[in-house]
C-alpha cells in the first residue's frame, strides 16, 4: 500500500475512534418529537371556550414510533426536559453513526484500491 493511501487509512480510523469516542457522552436518548399544546378543558362555561388565548396547559406530547405505530405519551414538564434532551441526544447520535459510515465507505474505497 502507497504511503499517501496508508496515511489516508490511517486518518479515517482515527477518526472513527473519535466519533467513537464521543458515543460515550450521552446518556438519556430517545427517538420522536415533543410537542408543547395548550387545550380547552371538558368545561361548557370554562373562560377557555371563549378565548383560545385562555385555554389550559401547556400539555408536553412526546410522539414516537414503536412497532411501526405512532404513540404519544402526556409528559410532565420536568419529564418534558429529560426528553427534549434525549431527543437532542438520539438526533447527535445519528449524526455521528452517519459521520461513522462515511469514514467507513472511505476505508473500504481506499483498501478495495491497494496493489499489496
Ligand atoms: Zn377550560
Amino acid at each position: 500500500m502507497s504511503k499517501n493511501k496508508l496515511q489516508r487509512l490511517t486518518a479515517a480510523q482515527q477518526r472513527i475512534a473519535t466519533l467513537r469516542g464521543s458515543l460515550g457522552e450521552f446518556d438519556y436518548v430517545c427517538s420522536g418529537n415533543l410537542q408543547c399544546r395548550m387545550l380547552p378543558c371538558g368545561n361548557p362555561t370554562c373562560r377557555c371556550k371563549k378565548n383560545p388565548a385562555l385555554r389550559h396547559g401547556p400539555y408536553y406530547y412526546w410522539g414516537r414510533r414503536k412497532g411501526g405505530r405512532l404513540v404519544q405519551m402526556l409528559l410532565t414538564p420536568a419529564e418534558a426536559e429529560v426528553v427534549a434532551q434525549a431527543i437532542r441526544n438520539y438526533k447527535a447520535i445519528l449524526r455521528i453513526l452517519r459521520q461513522c459510515e462515511e469514514e467507513t465507505v472511505k476505508i473500504i474505497k481506499i483498501r478495495r484500491g491497494r496493489r499489496d
